[in-house]
């Protein structure tokens, strides 16, 4: 029996990379990696949407920053408020 699901596409990248010490220097090119993998995560929506109150650590294509900002902006009770977030 084959496994449908769609698996995380950082499933077998360096976790540490996700959690980069800081956002500048030379974090910012940890954080840039880290955020080409969650562009092709086929669960990037959800992952965003569940991570959405992480203090640390990039997740769905988001520093703490962004996602700060994108709580700030947007109601999370709405689904569709993820569907247009575009990791920058
Ligand atoms: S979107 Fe989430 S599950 Fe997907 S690669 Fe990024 S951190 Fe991993």
């Amino acid at each position: 029996m084959s496994d449908t699901k769609p698996q995380a596409a950082c499933a077998s990248a360096d976790p540490e990379l996700f959690f980069p010490i800081g956002e500048s220097g030379p974090a910012l090119l940890q954080i840039e990696h880290a955020k080409a993998i969650c562009n092709g995560c086929p669960i990037r929506e959800r992952c965003l949407r569940d991570h959405l109150n992480e203090a640390h650590g990039v997740f769905g294509g988001t520093t703490p920053e962004q996602r700060r900002r994108l709580r700030a902006g947007r109601s999370t009770a709405d689904p569709s408020a993820f569907q247009s977030w575009t990791p920058a």
